[in-house]
């Protein structure tokens, strides 16, 4: 289906939005149809950039956990995803601040209370507080609940 898809975009010179769980899926995609991959998280863009980078070097933990996840890549170095909790929050009432606070094993207090824009890496773009080596997430204590 994905090789159909890329015959059309060649034939018709059109562009796709191509939405996958499989990171796999999307690195192929990407690779042969010439875009970058986005990754989402409860309905917001965490991570952007081309995919090899995306895979071999991300910067955003939930672009981690994803890596982790698929099992194509054969990353899996252990049997726990690096989370600190597996449940999924309500997308309808979002947690504040960055909304993977709630399960991400990098979270700080400062994560809880303001939400981080896009800083640039490169060729990626990632919406994380550890991308900015000034802001108080540095020095803020670490999530534990
Ligand atoms: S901003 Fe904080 S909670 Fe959000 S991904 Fe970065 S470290 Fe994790």
């Amino acid at each position: 289906m994905m090789d159909l898809m890329l015959s059309l975009q060649d034939e018709f010179d059109t562009s796709y939005i191509f939405i996958s769980h499989d990171l796999s899926n999307a690195r192929y995609f990407s690779a042969h149809g010439g875009g970058k991959i986005g990754v989402m998280y409860l309905g917001e863009l965490v991570e952007v950039g081309p995919a090899e980078d995306m895979i071999n070097d991300p910067k955003h933990p939930y672009t981690n956990v994803l890596r982790w996840a698929t099992p194509d890549l054969a990353l899996r170095e252990t049997g726990d995803p690096p989370m600190r909790k597996i449940d999924v929050p309500d997308p309808v009432d979002p947690p504040s601040g960055c909304r993977f606070h709630t399960r991400c094993p990098k979270a700080t207090e400062a994560c809880r209370r303001e939400t981080p824009s896009g800083y640039q890496h490169g060729e990626q773009t990632v919406a994380c507080f550890r991308e900015d080596e000034d802001h108080e997430y540095w020095d803020s204590p670490e999530l534990t609940d």
